[in-house]
């Protein structure tokens, strides 16, 4: 088994158990919470349920129509304000190229996003290797660059649609 087990578990054919995904990224957000004593309101926790629904990233419009299905008309700057926090606190990542979200897999860990995004099907997979922060980091520190955000979108096709090919 290759080291990679929780990137492949986000190409979206590959078969798992994501209930089991939605279940740990859940119980995580809530000891998170707690710990850093800020609020997982109901709206907040349903939000982060809705961008784990897949490992494909998920548009606000998405979470919002989701959301107003579910309980009655939902105002749209309840559902950014639910995003927002979810983003301030590492839970979700936001995929600039797809204006999307997507949930984190490793919340409680400082760390920059590494993405790998399908053209095919969509799915974006995380990497989690902190060599590729270190470096990032070792370069734009050497460059005297002070760096806000970082976030990297690596584009191509999953194992999953490259075998189907
Ligand atoms: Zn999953
Ligand atoms: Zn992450
Ligand atoms: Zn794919």
């Amino acid at each position: 088994m290759k080291n990679f087990d929780t990137v492949s578990l986000s190409f979206c054919g590959g078969s798992h158990d994501h209930k089991h995904c939605i279940k740990t990224a859940l119980n995580e957000a809530e000891e998170l919470c707690l710990t850093r004593g800020v609020r997982l309101t109901e709206v907040r926790k349903r939000v982060l349920e809705l961008v784990w629904e897949s490992h494909n990233p998920v548009g606000a419009y998405d979470v919002l129509s989701k959301l107003s299905q579910e309980s009655g008309k939902t105002a749209p700057p309840t559902v950014y304000r639910a995003l927002d926090f979810l983003l301030e606190q590492g839970l979700i990542h936001r995929i600039e190229s797809m204006n999307a979200y997507v949930g984190c897999s490793h919340p409680s860990e400082e760390h920059s996003g590494v993405f790998l995004i399908c053209n095919n099907c969509g799915c974006a997979a995380e990497v989690h290797d902190s060599a590729i922060d270190q470096a990032i980091l070792n370069k734009t520190d050497s460059l005297g660059f002070k760096t806000d955000q970082r976030m990297l979108e690596v584009r191509g096709t999953c194992p999953d649609c490259h075998s189907t090919q």
